[in-house]
């Protein structure tokens, strides 16, 4: 059975192209992976589909409505399946948290908008709340869509080469290394030596010095782990 994910959100035509597109719309056409985009507003009852509101409390913008939402995922959720609802102040979205993920049968994405959605929403019907970085987005449709790019690499088949999945930043804990391909010359600008001259052992080691380099100036904190760890080794 394909991973079913679907995502609800107050903007489906946002996902158009991106599901559509390379190597995630190739996932789907070969039924790896089975995608619904769901519009909230299918769940406004009122006349004018109403999906927001004003803060109780005051404060600026607006929140989104109870009803909509909740009714939009008991109608999607099956049993075991995981709720999850993106929003900044949830669990820092990573690497293995995406490895976890693309092991599930079926996720609930919901995306919120305004300045969030109803606490009640979260209390009853969301297992996981899920941040994709310290930063605020106008709506949670385009985290459902990192998240479903990121965890589809690692369901089988969906990449092309399942080679490139050990050799990625943070899979070894290291950013990764530079790559260059053909033309070994350009404007002036030449591929490294080692690369050209197929000694295997040397482009190896070349690379995970080039990987360290990169994650010391780039990435303390994953630098300090990555030493911490090999000296326990
Ligand atoms: N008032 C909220 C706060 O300060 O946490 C921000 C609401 S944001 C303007 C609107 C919606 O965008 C959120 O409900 C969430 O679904 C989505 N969103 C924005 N930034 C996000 C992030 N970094 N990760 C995941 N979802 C995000």
């Amino acid at each position: 059975m394909p991973l079913r994910i679907d995502v609800l959100t107050l903007f489906p035509r946002m996902l158009d192209g991106f599901l559509a597109e390379s190597i995630l719309g190739k996932g789907i056409s070969k039924g790896l992976l089975d995608v619904q985009v769901r519009d909230l507003r299918e769940w406004c009852t009122d006349k004018n589909r109403t999906a927001d509101d004003r803060p109780f409390g005051g404060g600026p913008g607006m929140v989104m409505k109870p009803e909509p939402a909740i009714a939009a995922v008991e109608a999607v959720q099956t049993t075991g399946c995981r709720r999850i609802y993106l929003t900044p102040d949830g669990t820092p979205f990573n690497d293995s948290l995406a490895r976890e993920l693309a092991t599930e049968s079926h996720l609930v994405l919901l995306s919120g908008h305004y300045e969030g959605i109803d606490q009640r929403i979260r209390d009853s019907v969301i297992d996981q709340e899920i941040s994709i970085g310290d930063y605020v987005l106008t709506n949670g449709t385009l985290p459902a869509a990192v998240i479903i790019d990121a965890l589809a690499r690692f369901i089988p088949g969906v990449l092309g080469d399942e080679k490139s999945l050990t050799h990625e930043s943070f899979t070894g804990k290291l950013l990764d290394f530079p790559q260059y391909t053909r033309p070994a010359e350009f404007r002036g600008m030449s591929v490294p030596d080692v690369l050209l001259q197929g000694n295997h052992g040397k482009i190896e080691k070349w690379r995970t010095a080039q990987s360290v380099e990169k994650t010391r100036q780039v990435r303390p904190d994953l630098f300090k782990k990555h030493l911490h760890e090999s000296d326990h080794q």
